[in-house]
């Protein structure tokens, strides 16, 4: 443990340390604040406004009692002053810097120290002004603003536990980062920004004739763009030197991205500036929504949603509901990897589809939209994907995870798989496994979590898989990793699922041969881009196929809902307990099936769920449970032990929650034996999971009292505009934001 701190000590008092010494002298967190600066002058000017307790001429004496130090002076003159103050700084001395560079400044005190320290330990504040000087000190600065430590191997945890603890006091957040990362990322968001503001303005001032004018006709753009060059110019000059390579190669990039616009805008390349343009605008809707904190379902369950829905009900009327999740994601894969322009409509706007958008966009697709479920697509080939700047980040996406990594199994570059904190524990291994046997090099976390880290440059080999579950996503993932694998390779399934992959890949004309339960691809074809016209999603569908079942005098149509034979099994579940269900304009779009459905009401009977529809119905489940509940007698779930790997353990966040509202249920290893009856109102844990948010919501129309369903927010996942459209429906919910 490191002794309180009764005397903390500033040297530098200009807008950063007076602004640190004024919040820390309000705050009273570090004891008696000492001020000291070259020019006394500005210590006393310190002291007059009320930012420190003591301003001294003597540095020696004050530093020989400190008992935690903050060098506050410019990069440029922390060596001088490390030096001045070496001989007299105490064994347990803490000392920090704020200095904007820290490989520098880390560089100067080994200099100066030879062993550094423990007590030493760098940071900076990403909080600022154009002003300097202690007039402009502001307790306030640090406020919701991020600090960074880049603690060194010497540096003790205690020391690091005091800075966090300081730092935090002035309502700053703290986040810990090496050294060379801290300059790196600094060069690229703030080092360069600040470069081309100086540089623009310093270009257009410069025009003789006319640059009044253009200062004068400046919109608000500029002004935004260029606010930052009045920032202080000897201290940018500083830290240009300081942090030269890593703002060298920053520069390079730029320079380089700015030509290629250049040359795009030279020949009339209207394809590459839409590219760059588009490129653009999404990085930055995504930037925003990570910076405003919404950016997919890790983002979005930082915002609590709750539903609150009402007992009783019927459901009737003509809905539509979104689009075909799996279809949408698949959309954006094959059409980003053929030859052409892909126009896809009725595509799922909802946050996991829009990951799989971001993905490809990442590895150089342009992509346009989604504008109302319009989509373009811009493919590159089946070899034309390129490496993406980072790890691709899918969200709480599971299939884009899973499809993804057969995918880039066999690209030249390495790539990195990451996901929200619900995705980092699924299993990736039941994909990574067999995509090893076909040569693929892939790191996981441990017991085969995400991320996953996959080595470019492999060159697989195709292989006959029999798969040990029923999964689609295992093999959609093997498939796309066989079109470029030698050899053909081909997959077995023990039960069939979902065959859009082959469907889809068929309808972009690269053969897929199906030989009973076994699915084969040969490598070396092409895509050619085509339309797809996404149908409406069957698993969206079933919340209201279900409420329709489940309540008296309800008479509902869907439209245009897939009808894909792989995953009607909620369908004949249905229909085995006896609902009333109707298929009516049966059609095909784009080598899917489709078909209106109406459904009306009629008493449903409990059932021996069959295992062979398990398959067909796997994310169904949750409503079942539902449909089971309203049912007269016992249906019994068998076989489904997938429900305990998806989104959460839906097995036994549907046992819990239907207990709660008072059902006779028992959860089994695979399934779950649900009685017939009624519900009563109460307090609901969805955790997290949107099927199960949403099977609580239609359980209303079958309860006596208010359901409150928690942790909502991921809901739209795959179902925007869930609540309006029950609403609009007859289902009484409500959402409430925290
Ligand atoms: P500032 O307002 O100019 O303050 C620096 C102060 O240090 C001035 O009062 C300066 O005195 C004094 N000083 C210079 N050399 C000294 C020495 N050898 N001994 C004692 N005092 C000395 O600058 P600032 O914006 O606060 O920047 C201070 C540090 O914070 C820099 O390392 C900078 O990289 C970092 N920082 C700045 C910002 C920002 O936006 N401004 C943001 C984050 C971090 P003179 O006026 O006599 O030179």
């Amino acid at each position: 443990m490191s002794k309180p701190i009764s005397k903390t000590l500033i040297i530098g008092l200009g807008l950063i340390g007076g602004s640190l010494a004024k919040a820390l002298k309000i705050n009273r967190h570090c004891g008696q604040i000492i001020g000291y600066d070259r020019d006394f002058e500005e210590s006393k000017a310190g002291y007059n406004a009320g930012v420190i307790d003591l301003a001294i001429e003597n540095l020696v004496d004050a530093v020989s009692t400190a008992d935690l130090i903050v060098l506050a002076v410019p990069v440029k003159a922390m060596e001088k002053v490390l030096m001045d103050i070496a001989p007299f700084i105490a064994e347990d001395t803490l000392i920090t810097d704020v200095g904007s560079t820290k490989g520098n400044v880390v560089a100067a005190a080994k200099r100066v120290f030879g062993d550094v320290p423990t007590g030493f330990v760098p940071g900076h504040p990403i909080a600022g002004s154009e002003k300097s000087g202690v007039a402009a000190a502001d307790h306030t600065l640090f406020e919701n603003h991020k600090v960074i430590l880049t603690p060194l191997a010497e540096s003790s945890s205690d020391s690091v536990n005091v800075f966090t603890r300081m730092w935090e006091s002035t309502g700053a957040e703290v986040l810990v980062m090496n050294v060379d990362k801290h300059d790196e990322v600094l060069a690229a968001t703030s080092h360069l920004p600040h470069m081309l503001a100086f540089s623009l303005v310093d270009t257009l001032a410069q025009e003789q004739d006319n640059n009044t004018d253009i200062f004068r006709y400046a919109a608000g753009g500029f002004r935004d763009f260029t606010r930052i060059a009045g920032s202080d110019p000897t201290m940018w000059h500083d830290i240009c030197l300081a942090n030269k390579q890593a703002l060298l190669s920053q520069l390079d990039r730029y320079t380089a991205g700015l030509a290629n616009l250049r040359a795009a805008i030279e020949c009339g390349d209207s394809e590459s500036m839409l590219g760059t343009f588009t490129r653009a605008k999404a990085a930055r809707e995504h930037f925003s929504r990570i910076l405003s904190g919404t950016a997919y379902s890790q983002h979005m369950s930082n915002q609590q949603v709750t539903f609150r829905a009402q007992p009783g009900g019927s459901v009737s009327g003509k809905i539509r509901v979104p689009g075909d999740k799996s279809i949408s994601h698949r959309s954006i894969m094959l059409g980003s990897l053929a030859d052409g322009v892909t126009e896809v409509t009725g595509f799922l706007e909802g946050e996991d589809s829009l990951a799989t958008l971001q993905a490809f966009r990442d590895m150089g697709v342009v992509i346009e939209g989604p504008d109302a479920g319009n989509v373009t697509i811009y493919g590159v080939g089946v070899n034309g994907l390129q490496a993406p700047p980072g790890p691709l980040y899918v969200g709480n996406s599971g299939t884009s995870m899973r499809l993804l990594s057969g995918l880039l199994a066999a690209q030249a570059f390495d790539t990195e798989l990451s996901g929200d904190e619900s995705l980092t524990k699924r299993p990736m291994g039941r994909v990574a496994d067999p995509l090893r046997l076909m040569g693929a090099e892939i790191e996981t976390a441990e017991n085969g979590r995400p991320p996953l880290k996959i080595k470019g440059g492999q060159s697989l080999k195709g292989i006959h898989y029999d798969m040990p579950m029923a999964s689609a996503q295992v093999k959609s993932c093997l498939l796309l990793a066989g079109l470029y694998a030698e050899g053909d390779t081909s997959v077995t399934e023990p039960a069939p699922t979902r065959d859009h992959t082959e469907r889809m890949l068929t309808g972009f004309g690269y053969p897929v041969e199906q030989n009973g339960s076994t699915a084969k691809v040969t490598p070396g074809g092409q895509l050619h881009a085509t339309r797809i016209d996404v149908p409406a999603d069957i698993s969206s569908a079933t919340f209201f196929m279900v409420a329709a079942a489940i309540c008296p005098d309800s008479d509902l149509t869907i439209e245009h809902v897939g009808i894909n034979p792989t995953r009607i099994g909620i369908i004949n579940i249905l229909r085995l307990m006896g609902a009333n269900l109707e298929l009516l304009n049966e059609r095909e779009v784009g080598g899917e099936p489709v078909a209106d459905i109406r459904i009306r009401y009629a008493p449903l009977k409990g059932i021996h769920i069959p295992e062979d529809q398990v398959p067909l119905a796997i994310d169904e489940f949750p409503a079942i449970f539902i449909a089971a509940i309203s049912a007269e007698g016992t249906t019994v779930v068998s076989g489904a032990e997938e429900l305990r790997v998806k989104e959460s353990d839906r097995i036994q966040a549907m046992v819990d929650g239907l207990k709660i509202l008072g059902a006779d249920i028992e959860g089994t290893e695979d399934g779950a034996v649900i009685q017939g009856g009624t519900l009563t109102g109460g307090t609901v844990e969805s955790h997290d999971d949107h099927r199960i948010a949403m099977a609580f919501a239609v359980a209303s129309l079958r309860s006596t009292g208010t359901i409150t369903i928690n942790e909502c927010a991921n809901v739209a996942t795959s179902f925007p505009g869930f609540v309006e459209l029950a609403q609009s429906a007859g289902i009484k919910v409500e959402k409430e934001k925290g």
